[in-house]
Order: C-alpha cells, then sequence, then structure tokens
C-alpha cells in the first residue's frame, strides 16, 4: 500500500498503524505544499475501503472506483490551486496515452470536482448553482475520459475532449471554489459522515486546515470530539501552527518532509512523465503549465511598483530609493513598454487566470519590498510604507479570490492605496 506516494516516510508509518490496527479516527497530514498530502489522504482512503489487502494493483470494486477517485465513501472539502496539477497531467496524457497517465488526468479533474460533491450542497448556495452546469459538462468529458473505456484512437478527438474538460475545470475553480471551508460544508460533511458507509470505512478529508474560519472550526471540533464509527477524518495543512491547539490535541500528525531533487525529479519522471531537469521542486515543475512565463510575472510586478511609484512621486511624496532600484533591476534590458496601466498589466497577466497567476503577481511584488529591505537602500520611511503594503496587498488576493473583484480594479485601488502609504 502507498506504492504511489514517493519518498515521504509517513506513508510507512501509516502502513503499520493500519496493519496493527491503531489508527486513530482523526488525523492531520502536516507538511510543505506539493508533499503529497492529499496524495496520501485519498490512497487511505482506497486502502481502508478494500476488500482484500490494499494493494495498489487491488482490482476489488471498491478499490477499482477510488482510483477513479468516485467512490461514495471520499469526501473531500477545503480550497486548493488545482488549474496547474491538471494541466501537467493533461500534457502527461495527450503525450503517452497509457492507462496510468490517463488515471492521473482523471484523478486530477476529480480532486477538484469532489469539492462540488452534492452531499456538501447547501440549497441556495450560490457558488453550487453556478457550478451545477460546469459540473454537468465536465461529468460527461469525465465519461469520456473513464478509464473503463477505451482510450479514443483520434488524436484530435482526444485532445479536443482533453482541452475541454481542462478549460471546463479552470471555469469551476476559478468562478466557483471557496478560499475556506464554509461552515455549511462541514455541517453537511459531519451528517454524511454520520450515514453508515456503502462499504468499509469512510474518509472526510478536509485540505488546508489551517484556513478554516472560527465558527468552521467550532463545527468541525464538534465532529472531533464524538466521532462516528467507521469514519476517519484526515486533514492537511502547510502551516500545522496555524491550526487551533484544541483540534490539534484531537489528531494524530504524519509530518510530510520537503522532498530532495532526486525525489522531486522521480515524481516527475514516474508521474508527470516529464523533464525533471531545472526543476528544484514540485511546484517550478507544474509552473511550466503557467499560460503566462513566470519571467512575465516578475516583469509585470515590476511594472506594477514602477506605476505606483509614479503615482506617489506625480502627487509631491519623496521617492523611494530602494525600491527603485529594486524595480529598474529587474526591468533593466527588457524590451517592454514602461508607463502602463493596471488594463494593460492585467492583459499581460493572462487576465490574471487561472487563479494561481494572481497569487503568483502579488508574491512577486511583494518579492520587490524584500529585494528593496535587502539591497540597504531602504530608509526607515520606505519601510513603514512598505509594512502598510503588505496589508494592501493581503486585501487584494482577497478582493479578487473571495469577493470576485475584477483584477483591474483591485489594481487601481492597490496603486491607490499604495500610494497614500508612501
Ligand atoms: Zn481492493
Amino acid at each position: 500500500m502507498f506504492e504511489n506516494l514517493i519518498a515521504q516516510p509517513a506513508s510507512g508509518l501509516l502502513a503499520e498503524d493500519i496493519a496493527a490496527k491503531r489508527l486513530p479516527p482523526s488525523i492531520l497530514f502536516s507538511g510543505p505544499a506539493t508533499s503529497g498530502k492529499l496524495t496520501c489522504a485519498i490512497e487511505l482512503a482506497r486502502v481502508l475501503s478494500c476488500e482484500s489487502g490494499g494493494a495498489w494493483t487491488c482490482t476489488c470494486p471498491s478499490c477499482a472506483r477510488h482510483k477513479e477517485l468516485s467512490h461514495p465513501d471520499l469526501l473531500l472539502i477545503g480550497p486548493k490551486d488545482c488549474a496547474l496539477e491538471i494541466r501537467a497531467a493533461a500534457a502527461a496524457f495527450l503525450a503517452n496515452r497509457t492507462v496510468p497517465t490517463r488515471y492521473l488526468f482523471v484523478r486530477s479533474l476529480r480532486k477538484l470536482a469532489l469539492r462540488f460533491s452534492p452531499a456538501l450542497n447547501e440549497r441556495d448556495d450560490a457558488k453550487f448553482s453556478k457550478a451545477a452546469p460546469i459540473l454537468e459538462d465536465l461529468e460527461e468529458r469525465l465519461e469520456e475520459l473513464s478509464p473503463s473505456r477505451p482510450i479514443p484512437e483520434d488524436t484530435e478527438t482526444l485532445a479536443k475532449t482533453v482541452n475541454a474538460a481542462v478549460e471546463l475545470a479552470e471555469k469551476l475553480e476559478g468562478e466557483c471554489l471557496w478560499d475556506s471551508v464554509p461552515v455549511a460544508q462541514v455541517r453537511n460533511a459531519a451528517a454524511w459522515a454520520r450515514l453508515t458507509p456503502s462499504g468499509k470505512t469512510k474518509v472526510l478529508v478536509v485540505e488546508r486546515a489551517d484556513r478554516m474560519q472560527e465558527s468552521a472550526r467550532n463545527a468541525f471540533l464538534k465532529i472531533l470530539e464524538e466521532p462516528p464509527s467507521n469514519v476517519v477524518f484526515v486533514l492537511t495543512t502547510s502551516r500545522r501552527g496555524a491550526i487551533m491547539p484544541t483540534i490539534l490535541s484531537r489528531v494524530r500528525t504524519y509530518a510530510f518532509l520537503e522532498r530532495d531533487k532526486d525525489a522531486v525529479g522521480e515524481v516527475i519522471s514516474r508521474v508527470f512523465r516529464g523533464e525533471p531537469s531545472g526543476a528544484d521542486n514540485l511546484s517550478s515543475f507544474f509552473y511550466r503549465y503557467l499560460p503566462v512565463p513566470p519571467e512575465n510575472i516578475s516583469a509585470a510586478a515590476a511594472l506594477f511598483a514602477d506605476l505606483t511609484l509614479k503615482l506617489a512621486i506625480d502627487s509631491g511624496r519623496r521617492p523611494l530609493p530602494g525600491l527603485r532600484a529594486a524595480v529598474d533591476e529587474v526591468l533593466a534590458g527588457q524590451e517592454i513598454p514602461r508607463a502602463v496601466g493596471p488594463s494593460q498589466i492585467v492583459a499581460m497577466l493572462n487576465k490574471c487566470k487561472p487563479g494561481i497567476v494572481w497569487h503568483l503577481f502579488l508574491s512577486s511584488v511583494a518579492g520587490l519590498m524584500r529585494k528593496a529591505l535587502a539591497g540597504g537602500q531602504a530608509d526607515a520611511r520606505e519601510t513603514a510604507a512598505f509594512a502598510a503594503w503588505t496589508a494592501s496587498i493581503r486585501k487584494a488576493l482577497d478582493a479578487v479570490d473571495v469577493y470576485n473583484v475584477n483584477p483591474v480594479s483591485a489594481l487601481e485601488l492597490l496603486s491607490v492605496e499604495m500610494r497614500d502609504a508612501c
């Protein structure tokens, strides 16, 4: 069991605990992003439901459904950036039409679609209503791609289906996915957990458990206090310190480690059939599938900082020498037009789609501030301005992510706030 989880000692500990029948009902997978926490959680769900021993090669009906992530005893809640993994899996499948790459692609789509399970649906929830027609279309594509059917012969038809599925998934993630765990979903998940499983064991996975708001945390704590039998709760986080002590005291933690370069290379070549060279971690491999190259995201961030510095000077504020130097360094030698406004910056960023582009752009703006501070030219006034900017950047992140504000408007507001704090 856990053969598909590469270079993570937690899998050995889990296998031992399962064999000794001492797996607790509530566990936490803690470790850096892309270290395999979700892979392990869904593999655990398969192993616990398996009707004969839990080997990855098992073909029992329960394992067949789990491998396609369509088993009714698995529920998944919590936010996630799914787009780049889906793109990487699509590329792997189109380049090597094999059984494993087909599973890889189908599972990458289902990892997103599962978050919209009918069991979680709250009546009149706007996001569920918006997601319904997209999910219906995606389900049709998944049906065509199902590993139980022969792989379509015609390359063009297959590419069309794959690309349509990718597009639908990005629409679903961009327009409907929640940024945290809504309390209603915790309550619905609790109701689901109390119903008898269709097989042996139910597994509820809560991703980024540190992002639960207070009401959701309290509702979740209630289930942890009186866990129903035949259910395992798996929480995942990359920020264990941000999880409430009351929750931590009720879960056993399994630590996931940052993989070394060789292990990352193995994941890239074995799982994604990709070329490992140049990728220090799985995230940098996924960035190859960004619609905007990372260097263009950095350039857009520098242009935005440049615009803000101009706005500040024009309104009579003193220059920020540290940031000026950091921006000039990024833009030096680049043949890109200066003096662009927010709408041109957003256009450079593929309209900030998928959502991870917006996250990377804002973290690149924050990176310029760190560079300015490290450069030694920033004075106390500039340092104080950066502290205020950090709060404004956080607000801009949420504006687009949580409140669906148009990125152009969010950037306009951000540049004004940043100017005013100079
Ligand atoms: Zn099985």
